[in-house]
């Protein structure tokens, strides 16, 4: 088992650096060139980052808190953050390509670097203490078990709130992943995979955190839930 997350883990650096920075970072852009599958991702995905940001505005001064974002791609969520004037925001990706990403469109946009750092590392790795922390769209690419550890390291580097989202296990989009339609097209690459979210939120349980909202989020080719949960 631990040496097949491990195998799985080195396919997924490596496509993250490789096509797979390519393809994510064109989808998480405003560029032209994507077909209608991916401009579907990006739209549901805009989603999902648009309600975090809305959900962290709702709930106090954002000046005042720190921010951890595990997987942080090309910085969808890091950098409205950090213009939001957030205390600190920890950006960290597996890929050391979507980190380097993440830097430099944080310099583009004239963001204040000295509250933002830049890491290269797994989120199981992670190590520290923030207000809030945040992965969005990562477990997709890990199994139930593997999954529900990491939401159990993110708990523990968490003060206040964790934020996740995941794709959804349902009858409908078992089906749909069963006839290869989930990903579809040349530049289907990785494995993905959906999660039972009864077992996400257990495993939160275990931390000591429950449920605060949750919101679906879906475009054609896009569905991911997104759960906030409160430390008790
Ligand atoms: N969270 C970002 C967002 O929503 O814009 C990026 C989502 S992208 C679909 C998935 C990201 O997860 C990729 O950048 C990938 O490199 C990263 N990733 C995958 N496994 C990871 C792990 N174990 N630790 C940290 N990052 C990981």
């Amino acid at each position: 088992q631990n040496q097949l997350k491990q195998a799985e883990k080195a396919d997924v650096v490596k496509y993250f650096n490789g096509t797979g920075f390519e393809r994510w970072n064109r989808i998480y852009s405003n560029s032209d060139d994507v077909n209608k599958v991916q401009r579907n991702i990006r739209i549901g995905h805009q989603k999902t980052v648009d309600d975090v940001l809305l959900w962290i505005k709702e709930s106090g001064r954002v000046s005042e808190m720190s921010f951890c974002d595990a997987g942080c791609g090309v910085g969808s969520l890091s950098l409205p953050l950090a213009s939001l004037g957030a205390a600190s925001v920890a950006a960290s990706d597996i890929s050391q390509a979507m980190v380097e990403e993440t830097r430099r469109r944080a310099e583009l946009a004239g963001l204040d670097l000295d509250r933002m750092t830049f890491n290269t590392s797994d989120l199981e790795s992670l190590r520290g203490s923030f207000h809030t922390v945040v992965c969005l769209d990562v477990f997709i690419h890990y199994q139930q078990k593997a999954a529900e550890e990491m939401v159990e390291h993110l708990c523990s580097l968490s003060r206040e709130k964790l934020i996740v989202s995941f794709a959804p296990y349902t009858p409908f989009l078992a089906l749909l992943k069963t006839i290869g339609q989930f990903f579809p097209g040349p530049s289907k690459t990785t494995r993905a995979y959906i999660l039972r979210e009864s077992g996400i939120v257990d495993a939160a349980k275990r931390k000591g955190f429950n449920v605060f909202r949750r919101k679906l989020n879906q475009a054609p080719f896009y569905f991911s839930q997104l759960i906030e949960f409160r430390k008790n």
